[in-house]
């Protein structure tokens, strides 16, 4: 294989990949379409895997050919491509770009001699229901929104000069939720004022009035030089959060939803990314307290860097608010299709 940094999916896979086809003409009748991702469909389909150190991981061509990509190899760099999608992997690393968003796995790529390895669960729980919507399980249909504008009262946020974060977060949450509201949502605030609410109060509100869905927004804040969009959702059992290696060995309520979060995270990124063209910092999984505790899928949304002075001017601006909820919004009527 040295020599040769480029090459599609190798003969013998490709030999596999003929007779899983005839099987799964044989089995099913013929192609399985998925009308929203569109990806050709040739099942059953032998995934081979590997257990490293108590890890089950999977192999990368077997998953491309399973999707019906070509998988091609540029020393570090795996590319999935087909007609419909490009994904993008880097050995050692946890980012993945996925249709021009980047995502991040539970797990680095690994290179075992000569084949390449994605964890399970990055298959089951980011790639499956991306790529394959269908199997999004349980599907709850959207009707109940709440949304939660981040801090409140005495507890102000992130702070740049004399402007707060809370502010800005309740400044877009109040547009976010007009719009939604305009779709036909059932909508629900956790504060639609300056008002104080423990991180608790949001969670049980979510849980009472039994929200199909949970927006949490925020701004973040680091280094004046900081800029671009983070989308959370919550940290799958027995996967590590974005930035660690340890991991969760219980689930949370949130964690019935892994498959749900993931799509709705996955396009509501990619919605926000399209409408402002700012920086992509990724999905991440991290158990925040509001996206872990509730029963229901949820996200956490950083919208953008009050510590940028830039983006601050950005995230003040109606206009700008505009783009950030419009984006929103198309990810939760994507979302809304999706589990209808
Ligand atoms: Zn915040």
């Amino acid at each position: 294989m040295k020599g040769n940094n480029l090459f599609s999916i190798p003969c013998l896979v490709r030999r596999r990949l003929f007779h899983s086809l005839l099987m799964a003409l044989l089995l099913t009748g013929g192609f399985m379409h998925d009308s929203s991702a569109a990806q050709p469909l040739r099942r059953p389909l032998t995934i081979r895997f590997q257990n490293l150190n108590g890890t089950v991981y999977l192999y990368m061509a077997d998953v491309a050919a399973f999707y019906g990509m070509a998988m091609l190899v540029n020393d570090k760099e795996i590319t999935y491509k087909s007609r419909y999608s490009t994904i993008s992997f880097t050995v050692n690393n946890r980012l993945m770009t996925l249709n021009n968003v980047q995502y991040y796995l539970a797990r680095p790529i690994i290179k075992n001699q000569y084949s390449f390895l994605i964890g399970k669960s990055d298959f089951e729980l980011i790639l499956e229901p991306i790529l394959r919507p269908t199997i999004i399980n349980p599907k709850r249909p959207v009707r109940t929104i709440l949304i939660d504008p981040g801090h409140g009262g005495k507890d102000v946020g992130a702070v740049n000069g004399k402007d707060y974060e809370k502010d800005i977060n309740l400044a877009v949450a109040l547009r976010l939720a007009n719009k939604l509201s305009a779709r036909g949502f059932r909508i629900y605030m956790t504060r639609n004022k300056d008002s104080e609410l423990s991180l608790d109060k949001r969670t049980r509100f979510a849980n009472t009035i039994d929200a199909d869905l949970f927006i949490s927004i925020h701004c973040n804040s680091a280094s004046p030089s900081a800029n671009g969009l983070e989308t959370y959702i919550a940290t799958p059992k027995n996967d590590p959060p974005v930035g660690s290696t340890t991991v969760y060995k219980d689930n949370c309520p949130a964690n019935k939803y892994d498959k749900a979060n993931a799509y709705l995270a996955f396009y509501t990124q990619r919605s926000i990314l399209q409408r402002t063209g700012v920086a992509d910092r990724g999905v991440r999984r991290k158990r925040y307290y509001v996206i872990r505790n509730t029963n229901c899928p949820s996200m956490l949304i950083e919208i953008g860097f009050i510590s940028s002075n830039f983006e601050l001017a950005n995230l003040k601006n109606p206009v700008y608010q505009e783009k950030i909820t419009d984006g929103i919004v198309d990810g939760v009527l994507k979302y809304r299709e999706a589990v209808k």
